[in-house]
């Protein structure tokens, strides 16, 4: 394995070609998000169910922006071939723990891009006799929406283009990023 010289990933760096949503902004519009879910949901205790590994920070800021009961449970998926993709096949790699019948459950995405996944996991979600379903996601890609999806809470639109960090990765790396950020085309 060859190791790479360490940039500083706090500032923008010959990967990144622009910034796109700050740190700050990011934790201002989770604030917010936060501020919305403790009123909608306060005697409820939802279930709060997020998708590895790119929800990571937004899962953990997010949580913490609650002020009301919550449980926590997590699910991880992986894609097979991008043909098996296009049609919508997702594959589970971990499940909830959690029973979720009767339960009010949250659904957090970091980014929804054509739905497909997001479509895949409430479909699943569903059968198994939720009280309600809810999705909320950090970032919404409209352009390439293939199936139509309600997203009650929604942090920021992107444009169509590829980003990292806050969680986002691109071969696993640049998760660690604090802002969200355009990868240059060369290092794709
Ligand atoms: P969808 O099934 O909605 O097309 O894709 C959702 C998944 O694709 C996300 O959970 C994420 O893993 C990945 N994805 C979509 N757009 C982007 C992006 O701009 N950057 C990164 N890093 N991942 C993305």
């Amino acid at each position: 394995m060859t190791v790479e010289p360490n940039v500083n990933l706090n500032e923008p760096n010959a990967d990144i070609s622009e910034i796109l949503i700050s740190a700050d902004e990011i934790e201002k519009r989770i604030q917010t998000l936060g501020v919305q879910i403790s009123s909608d949901y306060a005697e409820l205790q939802p279930l709060v169910v997020g998708v590895l590994k790119g929800v990571l920070f937004f899962m953990a800021d997010l949580l913490r922006a609650i002020t009301i009961n919550v449980e926590v449970d997590f699910m991880a998926v992986s894609s097979y071939s991008p043909e098996a993709r296009d049609q919508g096949l997702v594959r589970l790699v971990k499940d909830l723990e959690t029973p979720i019948s009767g339960r009010h459950v949250i659904f957090v995405e970091d980014v929804v891009d054509t739905g497909l996944t997001l479509n895949y996991l409430l479909r699943n979600l569903t059968t198994r006799d939720p009280a309600s379903l809810e999705v909320c996601t950090l970032f919404n890609k409209p352009k390439h929406r293939l199936i139509d999806i309600p997203i009650k809470y929604k942090g920021f639109d992107l444009p169509d283009q590829f980003v990292v960090g806050y969680g986002l990765d691109h071969r696993e790396r640049y998760r660690n990023l604090p802002f969200i950020g355009v990868l240059n085309p060369q290092a794709l």
